[in-house]
């Protein structure tokens, strides 16, 4: 079969650097797909803000820094709250350079929730992509990803249905799922281990639910993720036995993984709708079973009995009864879910067949097959 090489121009989140583990999933969801896009025969430029670091697979791929003032996270402002720009913030930078790159390339793909991108898209020639990746969390981001929606439905794509369903969309929405790179994820057998938690430490990820079931199990927990909100994480903390929480750190990927497939476990929490959850996945692929709550993308991910469990929502006796009986699940099955449904090239597949059908290289995919 012919493949159509692409040039393809992604935007990073304005929140940190990729690296920094501020942007959360989205920095690893991004280098993930530039690995697989790279593999596919696309060529790939990303603008992001300075001191971006992009792993070894992605060396082909050229990087565009700016620099500027981080955005707010939508999650953490009340759900009315304004937008708000600074005159120094990245994310004007990061779209001036966009807009300028976009105008040689097939199309722009955006990866950070905010108003600016999307509010551009109908009103510029260059063709602008959104991989939405959280829900619901802001009344402007609703708003406006329903107008979006019906004006030019194709440009938008969403992790899971749950996470789409939070908004009015005109169509059934294109649902990408996410990818990882296998080989980065060591399969590891051993039953036995700690119980963990993974994840940027704030309160949308429910980290106490996590704390509360190790401690009812009389158990450790050790806990991976960037210390986002300090209070929160203190507060967490104090509220149960000294020594409940291991914190283990935002470690690279390679010794994440290291640590996080010795877990008998990995507890998620999440009290919102989570879009995805990369550790979730990330937890399956080293082997590890999850018990998550049935909510947001663990909810659709994980199938109950078989590569984990899932309860109900904010359930945490349900959360300690499911861990107690974690033994049986087959780790082998974690890792082969992770192999069908969430490889690094299935998922740079899924984000090539949308781009094809949404944009200008529509066009010249028809026009060079004539
Ligand atoms: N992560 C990491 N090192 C750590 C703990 C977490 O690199 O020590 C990364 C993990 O690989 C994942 C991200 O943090 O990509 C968290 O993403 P997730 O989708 O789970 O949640 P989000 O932060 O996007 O809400």
């Amino acid at each position: 079969m012919q493949t159509f090489a692409l040039r393809l121009v992604l935007v990073s989140t304005p929140i940190g650097y990729v690296g920094s583990g501020k942007g959360g999933g989205v920095e690893l969801t991004i280098s993930s797909l530039i690995k697989g896009l790279l593999e596919l025969g696309h060529e790939v430029v990303l603008v992001a803000p300075e001191g971006s670091v992009l792993p070894s697979g992605c060396s082909r791929a050229e990087i565009v820094y700016v620099s500027g003032r981080d955005q707010p996270s939508w999650q953490h402002l009340p759900d009315d709250a304004p937008v708000t720009i600074a005159q120094d913030a990245v994310i004007s930078r990061l779209w001036e350079k966009a807009l300028e790159l976009g105008k040689r390339a097939d199309a722009v793909i955006n990866f950070g929730y905010d108003w600016l991108p999307i509010w551009l898209t109908p009103r510029v020639e260059v063709d602008l992509f959104h991989l939405i990746s959280m829900g619901g969390v802001s009344r402007v981001m609703r708003t406006l990803i329903g107008e979006l929606s019906q004006a030019n439905h194709s440009r938008l794509a969403f992790h899971t249905h749950s996470q789409a369903s939070d908004f009015q969309l005109s169509k059934a929405p294109f649902v990408v799922g996410n990818g990882f790179d296998l080989d980065d994820y060591q399969f590891q057998i051993s039953p036995g281990g700690p119980l963990g938690w993974a994840g940027r430490v704030a309160p949308e990820k429910g980290l106490e639910d996590a704390v509360a079931v190790a401690s009812a199990l009389g158990d450790q927990l050790l806990v991976w993720g960037l210390k986002e909100d300090l209070e929160y994480a203190k507060k967490v903390e104090a509220s149960y036995p000294s020594g409940t929480i291991e914190w283990r750190g935002f470690l690279p990927t390679d010794e994440f993984q290291r640590e996080l497939g010795l877990c008998r476990a990995l507890l998620n929490t999440p009290k919102w709708n989570e879009a995805y959850g990369n550790v979730v996945v990330e937890a399956m692929a080293c082997g590890v079973p999850v018990v998550t709550y049935d909510r947001g993308g663990p909810g659709e991910n994980i199938i109950s009995g078989s590569t984990g469990w899932l309860v109900p929502p904010d359930d945490i006796h349900g959360m300690k009864e499911a861990t107690s009986r974690i033994g049986e699940i087959d780790r082998r099955k974690c890792r082969n879910w992770v192999e069908q449904y969430a490889s690094q090239k299935g998922f740079a597949i899924r984000v090539e067949e949308w781009i094809k059908a949404g944009g200008k290289s529509q066009k010249i995919i028809n026009d060079s097959r004539k």
